[in-house]
């Protein structure tokens, strides 16, 4: 199996401090070791940095890590630690990206004539009707 990774691409992740501290760590036990499971990260992690993260919490890492491009799912296999059949994960030669979060935004309410706006000077153009209702700032999440 090739490796899909590149030393460029790790140095330029590590050197730029493109990954948060923690992630940056699990990313180069990964890096070092993979392709493996989250169990065997977990293990190499513990020997490299004298701290635990659960089992779970290197798992989620992963998935992390996984959701800015930098890491994959290469499929399945037996873990050499657990035994259970689990996801192997490698690096991959990609740049992290900034994972699609979900959105928080403000729009604007009118209780008078039942409608919403982005913008709140929509409100007073719409359609040339005057309306004399307040505003009232409401969250909406995308
Ligand atoms: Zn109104």
């Amino acid at each position: 199996m090739v490796r899909q990774t590149s030393i460029q691409t790790y140095h330029k992740i590590m050197d730029d401090g493109l990954l948060s501290l923690r992630r940056g760590e699990v990313y180069e036990v990964l890096f070092r070791i993979g392709p493996a499971t989250a169990s065997e990260v977990f293990n190499e992690y513990l020997k490299t940095y004298g701290k635990r993260i659960s089992t779970n919490g290197s798992g989620s890492r992963l998935s992390e890590l996984r959701d800015c491009g930098v890491v994959q799912e290469l499929g399945t296999k037996a873990c050499s630690i657990t035994g259970h059949n689990v996801i192997l994960w490698d690096v991959t030669d990609q740049l992290p990206v900034k994972p699609k979060k979900s959105k928080t935004e403000f729009r604007y309410w009118c209780d008078e004539c039942d409608r919403s706006f982005d913008n709140p000077l929509d409100h007073d153009g719409f359609e040339d009707e005057y309306c004399s209702g307040i505003l009232t700032q409401w969250r909406k999440v995308k």
